[in-house]
């Protein structure tokens, strides 16, 4: 490091040389003939001398003598030419610049701390630890909108606070993996921004054969629990998780994963997936419609998720809405959690969506009752029937409009009508207002942009259903 900064010094030196005048060359050049003349003559007689003196002295006496001489050219005035000769400890003498003491400088203390958040604490806490005046607080908090984070500090977490002579100059707040909150001092005020990282995304895939369990089966194949959640959520509709897997089930999935500066911080969406159910080959498709909607959808754009119908009678008129009532055989008020559809006896009574009967038969108050899941979030029943479709059965699949039974007064009924309850999520909901899933179908104007963007997950699929079925096999 030292190096440089010396030839800076000669380099000037030089320049200065450059500029002399022709009386200075004059006397230089006579100085310069002399010096070699005196020189050579030294160092011949050096040479003598070391020769003897190696002979007759020994090396001790010899190197007192030649420093001796070495030193002699000092003499000779500064703007000698140096560099006609190639002595090391010469051109160190020389090149030596006039010294001047450098000039003091105080330099502000300027320090970045990082204080770690403890249980209770909050900003002003903080602020008063880090001996930061509560002015400055105040400034920060006067910022409004993002600097609202800062409220939501938990223990554990991390500040860095640059201080300069104790004065608050910037402040980190690292709300998560991607985003930090940056607080800096604009004349006597502060300014907060905050800086978003952009994560890496790569997208991976992974496939399982069922032996035990699918979560099990996902596991090894590296899923996290969520995924395998999401990954039963997509199919739900066809599959029963709960009772249809199978050991031999195969599945594959492709999905997104997060990286910051090669580390992985999460997981995104599932991109495609496929199923293989006791045979039955399911698969899904991510797409993203112009709008940012995004849903899953059969490689030839068909919904996963299936549609409802509003109503599960034709012809009939509604005779009691969802909510409290009183009841005409209990005498009291009591919740009424379905809707009532007065029509005669032996009205046929449709299925309101595509799903897997869970229960036909009787079923207290209720009389003749058909209960429907669909998926693996709704469920509907059907009540007071006077009969069951024929060919149904508990655990038959039923599609939407199909007709399940017929409308009586089983159970406890004054007049014949279909008692029919909505559940979402195991809780009962207004058949009449429930916001039903979303289930339309790619259009045709979608078509083509759906094709080109879910052709080459689907190709994918392929080659990782023969994967699958290659590991079935080895197993
Ligand atoms: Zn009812």
């Amino acid at each position: 490091m030292a190096k440089p900064v010396k030839h800076s010094k000669k380099r000037s030196k030089r320049r200065n040389k450059r500029s002399m005048s022709g009386a200075h060359w004059a006397v230089l050049f006579v100085s310069t003939s002399l010096f070699s003349v005196i020189f050579f003559l030294i160092s011949d007689i050096a040479q003598a001398t070391r020769v003897s003196s190696l002979q007759q002295n020994g090396l001790l006496g010899l190197s007192t003598a030649s420093i001796r001489m070495v030193n002699l050219p000092l003499e000779i005035p500064q703007y000698f030419d140096k560099e006609s000769f190639n002595d090391e400890s010469l051109d160190k003498e020389i090149a030596k610049p006039a010294q001047s003491k450098p000039k003091k400088v105080s330099m502000p203390k300027m320090k970045w701390q990082t204080i770690t958040v403890k249980k209770g604490d909050n900003l002003s806490k903080l602020f008063s630890r880090m001996n930061i005046n509560t002015k400055e607080l105040h400034k920060i908090v006067r910022l409004g909108k993002p600097t609202k984070t800062l409220n939501l500090i938990s223990p554990g977490e991390e500040l860095k606070f640059l201080l300069i002579d104790n004065k608050l100059q910037e402040m980190i707040y690292e709300i998560d993996d991607t985003q930090a909150l940056h607080i800096t001092r604009k004349a006597d005020e502060f300014v907060a921004k905050t800086i978003t990282t952009e994560l890496d995304k790569r997208i991976e895939h992974a496939t399982g054969v069922v032996q035990s369990s699918l979560y099990m089966a996902a596991q090894e194949a590296g899923i996290p629990g969520s995924m395998t959640m999401e990954l039963a959520n997509i199919f739900d509709w066809d599959i029963d998780f709960v009772l249809d897997v199978h050991t031999g089930d195969r599945f594959s999935i492709i999905f997104e994963e997060y990286y910051l500066d090669g580390e992985k911080i999460s997981y995104g969406d599932i991109l495609a997936a496929e199923f293989i159910n006791q045979g039955n080959l399911y698969r899904a498709v991510r797409y993203t419609d112009n709008n940012g909607h995004a849903d899953y959808y059969t490689p030839d754009g068909t919904n996963m998720r299936k549609a409802f119908l509003r109503n599960p009678v034709d012809a009939s008129r509604i005779t009691s809405g969802f909510g409290k009532r009183y009841h005409p055989i209990l005498n009291r008020m009591r919740d009424h959690n379905g809707v009532d559809y007065a029509a005669p006896t032996g009205t046929p009574v449709k299925s309101t969506g595509d799903g897997k009967i869970i229960h036909m038969g009787r079923k207290g108050g209720y009389g003749n009752t058909v209960i429907v899941q669909h998926g693996g979030k709704y469920q509907t029943l059907y009540a007071h029937l006077s009969g069951f479709a024929k060919g149904l059965y508990k655990g038959a699949r039923v599609q939407q409009g199909e007709i399940i039974g017929y409308i009586g007064k089983t159970g406890l009924a004054t007049g014949p009508h279909l008692h029919y309850e909505f559940q979402v999520n195991g809780e009962h909901r207004n058949p009449l207002t429930v916001k039903l899933p979303g289930a339309a179908p790619i259009t045709a104007l979608q078509k083509l942009d759906f094709r080109l963007n879910t052709q080459g997950y689907i190709t994918l699929l392929d080659t990782l259903s023969k994967t699958a079925v290659a590991q079935a096999n080895f197993q």
